[in-house]
């Protein structure tokens, strides 16, 4: 099945109309052959694909596996990083082409397990956000705040320089295209997840940024997921919030039926 990358809203509709996304992050887990048994799974469960994106980003390891699994669905491929460079010596690293050649539409940028562990920071992920657009991916730019910023009052400075950073220099076509994901980091595969309430508030702050940095209607349009210890008991109310569009999924994600439980909660 060829699977469109034009944006996800149809012309005729009102650019508010946000179709929800849901990806999982399965990080270093998985053999191919574990990798494949979770796509059965969730190919199995899951049946209402029109009405939200569900984006599977597999170890490198496993891309073409899953997207030869997923070819004839509406289940799209995502990868975990990549290179900002197009090709050249860059040992162990992978190009935004080379993503677009095995089959992916997606790939997560600046993972706080990116900015921590590979000391990824804003100007980096810009790079590759922009390099990503270029061949045709969808970018899904990562922010958040640490808990010790969010103690000290810092959530808005961080997360906004974050959103400003990553994005700088993206044209609004660029930026419709572009999906953000807010994990406040001390949510992330702790069990600790951010309120409804919380979640609502910053993502609204990145509505604001958006329309300070582009407009009101590119404010609106941009996908804007949640991510940080969402499971299936608290995904409906987190993605139910009006500035939500979904989630980005780690832990929860490694199993077919609480990931698709969480899908599910986009509806
Ligand atoms: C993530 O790593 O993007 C994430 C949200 O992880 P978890 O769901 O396990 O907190």
């Amino acid at each position: 099945m060829e699977k469109s990358l034009d944006f996800y809203f149809s012309k005729k509709e009102s650019l508010a109309v946000r179709k929800p996304i849901v990806a999982g992050n399965w990080k270093m887990n998985k053999t191919i052959a574990d990798a494949l048994k979770l796509v059965e799974g969730i190919k199995q469960l899951f049946k209402d694909e029109q009405k939200v994106d569900v984006v599977l980003c597999p170890p490198f390891t496993a891309l073409a596996d899953v997207g030869e699994a997923i070819k004839d669905t509406e289940l799209y491929l995502g990868a975990q990083n990549m290179h900002a460079e197009k090709s050249g010596a860059f040992t162990g690293e992978v190009a935004a082409d080379m993503l677009r050649d095995l089959g992916c539409h997606y790939v997560i940028l600046g993972h706080s397990e990116r900015r921590q562990y590979f000391k990824e920071t804003d100007e980096i992920v810009n790079k590759k956000a922009k390099a990503a657009l270029a061949a045709g991916l969808h970018p899904i730019v990562c922010v958040g705040e640490l808990l010790a910023e969010r103690e000290a009052g810092r959530m808005e400075a961080v997360v906004g320089t974050q959103v400003r950073g990553s994005l700088a220099g993206l044209s609004a076509n660029d930026m419709l295209k572009t999906v953000i994901a807010y994990e406040p980091v001390w949510a992330i595969g702790t069990g600790k997840t951010a309120s409804p309430a919380q979640a609502q508030e910053v993502h609204a702050f990145i509505r604001k940024v958006l329309k300070e940095k582009f407009d009101e209607p590119v404010a609106q349009s941009v996908r804007i997921q949640y991510g940080g210890s969402v499971k299936p008991s608290n995904a409906k109310d987190l993605f139910h919030q009006p500035d939500i569009d979904g989630g980005l999924i780690g832990g929860a994600s490694l199993e077919a039926q609480s990931f698709v439980d969480i899908v599910r909660g986009a509806l």
